[in-house]
């Protein structure tokens, strides 16, 4: 499998003197299976010359695959400037994550209307078949892609590829669930049970590509964000067994020696974590191959199809469990607004009430409650004998950041998410829509 970065950059392409090295092009990453499968994961500005190197070489028509992970600017501004979607005679099949509100082609399709830009996706010569994704796995040519959901603001899919005895992981735009503990040693496995999750997703990989945006001194002004701080890639890429890392999506004001400096202090903390990954960071026009090993004990396990229906799916239910009749009533508004089922209860012991008559699919959980409090709540239902209890996602409404001590005990009584008050709508959907996406293949 052969691999090459035309995009390095996050959030904003930065070409000039101080970014020659790393490059200046956003999120573009090309892959080259044996079997002459070509896939690229995103479409930054990094794909124009990408698409001028695939005409060039062209031999006879084309049939290429485009993975989205999500649709931030940063990650789709150059797919109205890939030549090979204007040969009528090339394939392009477009991947993304969706659902039942937010579409592949609607997203596609504002980008690609005349108030932004003079070729819409209709008027695209190649043929382009559209495919929306939820986590799970399906197939392309002789490559099995694997889907898992990233934490970002968005909602975000990071991709798997096991070919040719070879395994990429694509992780780019994703936040820790949580830091906590702050202090963890290099290497040392996250807490949470998500990030637990993310780290088997990179398990035994050749090459994790992984967002690193930030330091941990960059971090506390930036949390939120959707990136993760070096420190974390490296240990996520240590903990999962992964031969070598490639930091990817560069911040706009890392010059190259910064990215350089960035660089040496990624090496050192793998140098001092149990398993020693090879790090560097990505650089625009930078191949890579990666070796052909067994893949039996690596591989992850058999996964539904990550390719949704076109039809929508009925309506999900929502328990929300908030004491303050105000805040429950502008957070039903919002969620029936999504065409969501929306089921309440006032007080802890009414919440377990509710979610085993009612099984919702996720729980949306005020921490200060009479009767029980969200932690008991949490702990009940972790410890309950039903499966989908014991995996409901729960997402925690509190109305101050919280210290260290109370964020590590919530997640160790089994809260999945934070979300604190004021609650901001675009916020609230956005986040509610990403955990429902969500399937529990394990
Ligand atoms: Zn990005
Ligand atoms: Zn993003």
């Amino acid at each position: 499998m052969q691999v090459r970065f035309w995009g390095t950059r996050g959030s904003l392409p930065k070409p000039g003197p101080m970014t020659l090295r790393y490059g200046g092009n956003t999120s573009c990453v090309e892959v080259l299976s044996d079997d002459g499968t070509l896939v690229v994961l995103d479409c930054g500005s990094g794909i124009h010359d990408l698409g001028l190197a695939l005409v060039r070489a062209r031999d006879g028509p084309m049939h290429g695959h485009l993975l989205v992970g999500h649709a931030h600017w940063d990650h789709i501004q150059g797919l109205p400037f890939f030549a090979p979607l204007f040969s009528d005679a090339d394939r392009w099949d477009l991947y993304a994550p969706g659902g039942r509100i937010q579409q592949l082609e609607a997203s596609l399709g504002n980008l690609m209307s005349y108030d932004h830009h003079p070729i819409t996706l209709q008027s695209l010569e190649a043929q382009v078949g559209l495919h929306d994704l939820t986590e799970g796995e399906f197939t392309i040519g002789g490559i099995r892609v694997i889907t898992q959901f990233l934490h970002h603001p968005a909602l975000t899919l990071g991709y798997r590829l096991e070919a040719d005895g070879a395994v990429l992981v694509y992780a780019s735009d994703h936040e820790p669930h949580t830091l906590h503990p702050l202090a963890a040693g290099p290497g040392e496995p996250p807490i949470h049970h998500e990030d637990q999750r993310h780290v088997r997703f990179l398990a035994g990989a050749d090459l994790v590509i992984h967002d690193s945006q930030y330091t941990m001194d960059d971090f506390p002004a930036k949390a939120g964000w959707g990136h993760t701080p070096m420190e974390r890639a490296v240990d996520y890429a240590s903990a999962a067994g992964a031969r070598r890392l490639a930091l990817l999506h560069h911040d706009p004001e890392h010059d190259d020696d910064t990215v350089d400096a960035i660089v040496h202090r990624a090496a050192e903390r793998a140098a001092n974590a149990p398993h020693k990954p090879d790090v560097f960071a990505a650089a625009e026009g930078q191949s890579v191959e990666l070796p052909r090993r067994p893949l039996s004990d690596r591989g992850v396990g058999p996964r539904p199809s990550a390719l949704l229906p076109s039809e929508p799916p009925q309506a999900a239910t929502v328990l929300v469990v908030e004491d303050d009749p105000d805040m429950l009533e502008l957070i039903r508004l919002h969620l029936r607004q999504e065409k969501l089922r929306v089921v309440c209860a006032t007080d802890g012991e009414a919440a377990l009430r509710v979610a085993r008559e009612e099984r919702p699919s996720l729980m949306l959980l005020d921490f200060n409650l009479p009767f029980r409090d969200g932690f008991e709540v949490c702990r009940i239902l972790r410890a309950d004998g039903e499966e989908r209890l014991r995996d409901l996602p729960i997402v925690i409404l509190t109305g101050s950041r919280l210290q260290e001590e109370a964020v590590t005990e919530a997640f160790l009584a089994g809260a999945t998410d934070f979300m604190m008050k004021p609650i901001k709508p675009p916020l609230l959907r956005s986040l509610v829509r990403g955990w429902l996406m969500r399937q529990r293949p394990g």
